[in-house]
């Protein structure tokens, strides 16, 4: 790459920061502001965080800068509100552990600033000559749900079209991956059909392995605007947060959930309280009836820990005549072992009833992060770009043809997934990784097992906005990238609404957004031609929302961003022509899928033992998931908040429940170790009835938890189980 692009790069990013601002002088409700701080502009932006995908108001200063921010009112999605975790969303970008300078590991081990221009030759040598010596499936990307979806889309159209290389994946595998199968199975395209409108229009709302209160906390505010006085049904093995202020809590086993959601189809149809004409756009109705023979209240109740009157007074309720039932489900269903035939257990259950399709209704995923959806429709890993399949000859050309790029550039065989790219580079099939806006070193299951894959790796490049995460830290390569709120582009949420984000801060030192980096490295591969059209993410947008064309998630009504945020955001699909629809909207109001036949495949098998089930050696079950509402998964950015940090403890607690700590002589804050065949951990012991007896959780966010965690895997979706292994507790020695 010449001088002179990087330094043209260079100066339209750090230009100014001008655009969109909207002239607001006046006091903005924020107190005694000091001058030179008095906002006067504001802009706005989804936050960053999770795919609730609230709109947030950036109160600016005279250079476009963000100096505070505040929900945005008139959003459809938050209604002005925002979780601690929005609130502070400006204050990771000042952390002090901001990636400056590209890092290079030199002879000695250590990593050293370096320029853009070491970097980038570094980068396209090293992999290039890996490429060289074996072949285009040595090389993978693991990204993230977490940058706009322009960016995905560069980064896998880059690697894939441009570079070469076969396989991608993103971190989204740890989260949506089951929802993403199953309904793509169950509807033909991956298609959550709920609006958030159908919280407040329920009768009766289950949420199933969902702890709104913390995860979603802006969507249970969202609960708690519905007037119909609804039934709140939360299925869970914890008495979480949310259990403890729903109506009816449903406290089964780790892992019960598929057997309950059987026996419950089972009462239904035995019961005859079906919706015959949702029944008759479904496919395999016949076959279902049969299988749940074997599914009576009575024979389920051991698997599930609940009583054959607790199974049928649940199966009264969620199949009421009249009444309009809403299933929403989180990572409780999708962390599992079998969690697509989980959810599709769900999406069964709607299709019975005929809770689909209509107000208040709904086989419902929600997702985690703030751009889950944008990267299933976009990230061009295990969908070929804009929704679109690798393995259809007619969607690989449109898509070439779409992006101007050769149709042979185009692979017919999917990617690798997550953990079969981390198997591969294990086995040394895989010799380098290009990390991008994740940390697998804290995330990902069994996270031991990563050191000696390190080990394996001839080359690891990270590109993030912090030079401090545990993968960062054994890269040989760092690329410094900017983080939201210093690049523009869009996400979508959980209810399919695209959003806009903003610049409204400058990245700090020589980092640069994901954008511009896969841009450089385009021009340094040698493909930057074919990169062209993607001058800037706007027009990335435009590329990619025109392959969109004819697509269940067609948005070639959306012209450019400006009309986004007119809109309040616009839920896919829509089309070239859409003017004058709803701001509102689900899908299969009409009662036609996406499949062939135009109708929904009802589809289930037996319910699979635990992976690692508990035993005299290891006798209590690991249960994991959030902690807390102000802290965000691996707390890579959360934790740099001094708000944040001082609402959640710093130090790794174990909750269990007070009479097994009684019977392993524990108190409330006593040092523990718990140790599962993969690892140990220390924490401070949390007397807590709101577990069960024989389960322990601990919160994701702690580096040390997924030491422990089980990898083990749905077969479908690949996601991993992170919510039931086999572990014991004791006092830690003195
Ligand atoms: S983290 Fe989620 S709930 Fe909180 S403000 Fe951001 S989008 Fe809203």
């Amino acid at each position: 790459m010449t001088n002179s692009l990087l330094s043209r790069i260079l100066k339209q990013h750090t230009g100014p920061l001008t655009r969109d601002l909207v002239q607001e002088p006046g006091d903005f409700g924020l107190g005694k502001i000091p001058s030179r701080l008095k906002p006067v502009g504001t802009t706005t932006s989804i936050c960053g965080y999770c795919a609730t995908g609230c709109q947030l108001k950036l109160h600016l200063d005279e250079h476009g800068h963000a100096i505070n921010l505040s929900p945005q009112s008139g959003y459809p999605v938050n209604l002005g509100m925002a979780c601690p975790k929005g609130w502070q969303a400006l204050d990771p970008l000042d952390a002090p552990d901001r990636a400056t300078t590209p890092l290079l590991r030199d002879a000695s081990g250590t990593l050293q600033p370096c320029s853009w221009s070491t970097a980038l030759d570094t980068f396209t040598t090293r992999l290039k000559a890996i490429r060289e010596a074996h072949g285009h499936e040595s090389v993978a990307f693991l990204s993230t749900g977490q940058i706009p979806f322009e960016e995905m889309a560069l980064l896998g159209c880059l690697f894939k079209f441009g570079m070469g290389f076969l396989h991608g994946d993103a971190n989204t595998r740890q989260c949506m991956a089951t929802a993403v199968t199953a309904y793509k199975q169950s509807f033909g395209f991956d298609a959550p059909p709920a609006t958030y409108a159908d919280f407040e229009e329920s009768d009766v709302i289950v949420l199933i392995g969902a702890n709104l209160c913390l995860a979603h906390p802006i969507l249970w505010q969202r609960v708690m605007r519905n007037k119909r006085q609804p039934q709140i049904i939360v299925i869970d093995p914890r008495a979480t947060e949310t259990a403890q202020v729903a109506t009816q809590h449903v406290a089964l086993k780790p892992k019960g959930d598929l057997p309950l959601l059987y026996a419950l189809a089972h009462c239904i149809l035995r019961d005859g309280r079906v919706d015959s004409a949702s029944i008759a756009r479904s496919e395999g109705f016949d076959e279902f009836q049969s299988f749940l023979q074997d599914y009576s209240p009575a024979a389920v109740a051991a698997q599930t820990g609940l009583t054959v009157v607790q199974i049928e007074a649940l199966a009264h309720t969620v199949s009421e005549p009249g009444k309009r039932v809403s299933w929403w489900w989180t990572m409780g269903v999708n962390q599992s072992y079998e969690g697509v035939r989980t959810a599709q257990a769900i999406i069964n259950l709607c299709l019975i009833t005929g809770n689909i399709g209509k107000p208040g209704t709904g086989a419902n995923s929600i997702t985690g992060q703030c751009n889950a959806m944008g990267s299933r429709l976009f990230s061009n890993t295990t969908s070929l770009v804009g929704g679109h399949d690798f393995a259809n000859a007619a969607h690989r050309e449109k898509v070439a043809h779409g992006l101007g790029i050769p149709l042979e550039s185009i692979p017919s065989e999917p990617s690798l997934a997550y953990d079969q790219i981390l198997e591969a580079a294990e086995t040394g099939k895989i010799k380098a990784l290009w990390i991008v806006a994740t940390n697998p070193f804290h995330s990902w299951i069994d996270s031991g097992r990563l050191a000696d894959l390190r080990e394996k790796l001839e080359f690891l490049v990270v590109q993030d906005m912090y030079h401090s995460t545990e993968s960062a830290q054994v890269a040989d390569l760092m690329l410094p990238a900017a983080g939201w709120g210093e690049k523009d582009g869009c996400f979508i949420n959980s209810e399919r609404r695209i959003g806009t984000l903003k610049v409204v801060r400058q990245a700090p030192g020589l980092a640069l957004s994901d954008f511009r980096i896969f841009r450089l490295i385009a021009d340094a591969w040698g493909c930057g031609a074919s990169f062209a059209k993607w001058t800037h993410p706007e027009a990335a947008f435009q590329l990619i929302r025109d392959l969109t064309i004819d697509r269940p998630c067609d948005m070639t009504g959306i012209a450019d961003y400006a009309m986004l945020d007119e809109h309040g955001g616009i839920q896919w699909p829509y089309p070239a022509g859409s003017a004058g629809l709803a701001q509102e909207r689900r899908l299969f109001e009409d009662g036609i899928y996406y499949t062939d036949s135009g109708k929904a495949k009802i589809l289930f098998s037996p319910p699979a033992p635990l992976p690692e089930p508990t035993c005299g050696e290891y006798p209590f079950t690991l249960l994991t998931g959030r902690g807390t509402s102000s802290q965000w998964h691996t707390q890579t950015r959360t934790g740099k908040s001094d708000i944040l940090r001082k609402l959640y403890p710093e130090q790794l607690y174990v909750e269990i429940h007070p009479a097994d700590a009684r019977a392993l002589d524990l108190e409330d804050g006593d040092l523990v170790q718990v140790q599962s065949r993969r690892g140990t951990l220390t924490g401070s012991a949390y007397l807590a009835p709101t577990v069960q007896r024989g389960q322990l959780f601990i919160p994701m966010h702690y580096r040390e938890v997924n030491q422990l965690t089980h990898p083990s895997f749905d077969p479908h979706s690949r996601q991993p189980n992170y919510k039931a292994c086999a572990v014991r507790m004791a006092k830690r020695p003195t």
